[in-house]
């Protein structure tokens, strides 16, 4: 190990119970819940084992009256779901980390769609969502005097089962919308009893949870508190510097560890396009000044050196991570031994907090691995030693050829990998040259360093491949990753693609990474949905070139929702002056004017345009898989035993799926059968029927 890092690997006390390090991955969601308490043990032990010192789970919600359904969370609702959560402990201590349980009400920030209970609030304050999706149109309750014991009943309670569970640090969550946040803003508490008012009467309800927490299991449990700052933090106190100083001083030493964070999920897990590594600092940098407690927080940082420097300058005691420990859960071991370079870093996507918003378990752009550990078998870091002598030919260097290549060298397979580009790296080589995408370029940036430290890898660059060329090179299996190409399909009423736009002065996004810079007024033409139309409108727009945005969509980039993006999308669209028309439909373009209809009523209206970008509908590169596909009876004089599509030549999609098609690929190579993952099922404790 570097001897700078030392300090990293420091035991850190948190009441009763002592960290083994400062790498500590604070909760996050994972989208597993007590459907599938095997896929999420392993999910959480991978962590322990690449040698982060805590791992937490993610919320788990104490009592039905935080019930997040549809999306995806964990309960402690009674002693049925104590064994399952014990499986993710008893995982954990195997490699000597410390196991954290988040516990967790949601207030009036959940629906209780399942339970149809009405939410918890302090004064009936709703949080009314902007977006489709994330709207509910139940308003909560105004919780009186028994409401806010049985709460903090409720919290006893699971706290000690968390603690039978196996755990050894327990959490009151007061952040990010949620209960215990919504009575320390003035905003959602209007209270006139001795639980609002005064800061000191809004932190009331924080305290008494901690104190009974404490009561209840800190001679054995390390008791943390998670807390939002972001909006305390702006907001002027008499007293203090501000009402985060005044609540942080309440509350002082109350607390085993302090957990702080940003109050929403954009500002907290923003994605890399927009916020840059440790931007919580300006927010939560005075916490340790007043507390003598431990404080963990959060800033995706990848790099050892910035972990160090967030220690030594007083800013954090343990480095929590999230994003870093999905994308490279060995993190830790790598900065132990000495392998920094090693480390696959997060890219800020926000791909995983996506799975989450899908309801479905987390799944990671960098780590192919990720949510696979148990139902697939797959580790991070071991591969299973190759089950031929066949040699592996990838054609096309892009996130798919990359990961594929990468992962057969790993398992010991001799690979080559020939693109017909200067470089490696497929569409990322345009797409990271775009604004705020250029973390991005660590996908390729991590597969190729570590291709080229392999002695079984044959990298080719320049390097275009027809049939003839692969007859002749002899390879035994043969994987096309030849990519996608955007179409100048435009889009219909029924919301599909129809027809192609082919004139002059009409581009797709090829067309601009070839080179082309369109004549001005653009007008970008995004049904795509994803980050690219907005991101070559802030691009032209940023050239100078006057654009305009139009989608059928209701938002810029509506998908990013899901990536926390999509306010700061049309952030960035405002700031360039890049107008949004939403809900149109392209109709005509004339080569000076494009008129759009409304998708809904078919409204026509028209705006100045000199060429069009459309970003809509990709469709496979499948030219060499054809041409190979029809010469099949001349495989096996050929030696070829296989060919293959992997990555957007199978399906085009984000580059999430991709690196999975690569990673599948290349890991189930000479693997028989065709099993595709093992089924998880919950833990039965008791017959159907127990009653909350
Ligand atoms: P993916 O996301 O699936 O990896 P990309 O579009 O990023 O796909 O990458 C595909 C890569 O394949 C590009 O770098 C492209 O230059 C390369 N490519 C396409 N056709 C050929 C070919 N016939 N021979 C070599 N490389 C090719
Ligand atoms: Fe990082 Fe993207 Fe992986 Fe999330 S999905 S951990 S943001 S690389």
């Amino acid at each position: 190990m570097n001897p700078r890092y030392q300090i990293l690997f420091e035991p850190v006390t948190i009441g009763p119970v002592t960290a083994p390090n400062r790498f500590y991955q604070v909760p996050h969601a994972s989208g597993m819940t007590e459907a599938n308490p095997r896929v999420r043990a392993a999910f959480r032990e991978t962590k322990a084992e690449g040698g982060w010192g805590v791992v937490s789970t993610g919320a788990v919600s104490t009592h039905p009256s935080s019930d997040d359904s549809p999306l995806p969370f964990a309960r402690l609702w009674d002693d049925n779901d104590i064994r399952s959560h014990a499986m993710t402990c008893d995982a954990i201590h195997k490699h000597g980390s410390l196991a954290a349980i988040e516990l967790w009400h949601g207030g009036a920030a959940v629906m209780n769609r399942s339970s149809r209970l009405a939410p918890y609030s302090p004064s009936g304050v709703p949080w009314a969502a902007t977006h489709v999706g994330f709207m509910g149109n139940q308003r909560p309750r105004i919780m009186d005097q028994k409401d806010i014991k049985d709460v903090i009943r409720w919290q006893v309670d699971a706290a000690r089962r968390a603690r039978s569970a196996g755990f050894d640090i327990v959490y009151i969550y007061a952040g990010m919308g949620y209960l215990g946040y919504e009575f320390l803003l003035e905003e959602y508490n209007h209270r006139s009893d001795e639980y609002g008012g005064s800061t000191e009467n809004r932190v009331r309800f924080v305290a008494e949870l901690l104190e009974a927490t404490k009561e209840a299991v800190g001679d054995d449990c390390g008791v943390a508190l998670r807390i939002s700052l972001e909006e305390l933090r702006a907001k002027p106190s008499d007293h203090f510097e501000s009402q985060a100083h005044e609540v942080v001083n309440l509350l002082s030493d109350l607390p085993d560890l302090w957990d702080v964070k940003m109050d929403s999920s954009p500002t907290d897990c923003g994605a890399s396009r927009f916020r840059a590594e440790g931007a919580h600092e300006p927010v939560i940098d005075f916490v340790k000044q007043v507390t003598d407690r431990p404080v963990v927080g959060v800033g995706r940082f990848t790099s050892p050196d910035t972990m160090v420097s967030q220690i030594k300058r007083g800013v954090l005691d343990l480095i929590g991570g999230a994003r870093p420990g999905i994308a490279d859960p060995f993190l830790p071991n790598k900065v132990r031994e000495g392998r920094e370079d090693e480390i696959r870093e997060c890219i800020g996507c926000n791909i995983c907090i996506s799975s989450w918003h899908d309801g479905v378990p987390v799944r990671c752009t960098q780590n192919a691995t990720a949510g696979e550990e148990w139902r697939k078998g797959w580790h991070p870091e071991k591969f299973d030693s190759p089950g031929s002598n066949d040699r592996i030919l990838i054609v096309g260097g892009g996130p798919a050829g990359l990961e594929a290549a990468l992962v057969a060298a790993k398992r010991g397979y001799r690979v080559a990998i020939a693109d017909k580009a200067s470089e490696m790296g497929g569409r990322l080589l345009f797409e990271t040259r775009m604004p705020g995408l250029n973390a991005w370029s660590r996908v390729q940036d991590y597969r190729l360093y570590a291709l080229q430290q392999m002695g079984n890898v044959d990298i080719y660059t320049d390097s275009e491949l027809g049939v003839e060329e692969v007859f002749a090179l002899e390879y035994q299996r043969v994987a096309i990753a030849t990519g996608a190409r955007w179409t100048r399909a435009l889009y219909s009423s029924l919301e599909i693609p129809v027809g192609e736009l082919n004139m002059p002065n009409v581009f797709t996004p090829d067309d601009l990474a070839a080179g082309t810079i369109p004549e001005g007024p653009v007008l970008v033409y995004d049904f795509d949905n994803y980050y690219l139309g907005g991101v070559i409108a802030e691009h032209l727009a940023a050239l100078g070139i006057a654009t305009s945005y139009a989608t059928p969509a209701g938002h810029a980039s509506a998908w990013t929702i899901m990536t926390n993006e999509l306010p700061y999308v049309q952030q960035a669209l405002h700031r360039h002056n890049v107008a949004i028309n939403s809900e149109a439909l392209l109709d005509s373009f004339d080569g000076e004017e494009v008129q759009l209809a409304n998708i809904f009523t078919g409204a026509l209206t028209s705006i100045s345009a000199r060429s069009v970008v459309i970003v809509g509908l990709r469709l496979p590169n499948t030219d060499l898989f054809d041409a190979l596909s029809e010469r099949e009876p001349e495989w096996k004089e050929a030696g070829i035993k296989s060919v293959d599509r992997i990555g957007d030549a199978l399906a085009a999609g984000a580059l999430v799926h991709a690196t999975y098609s690569g990673h599948s690929y290349a890991r189930e190579l000479d693997c028989s059968g065709n099993e595709l993952y093992l089924r998880d099922i919950p833990v039965a404790e008791n017959p159907p029927g127990a009653v909350i």
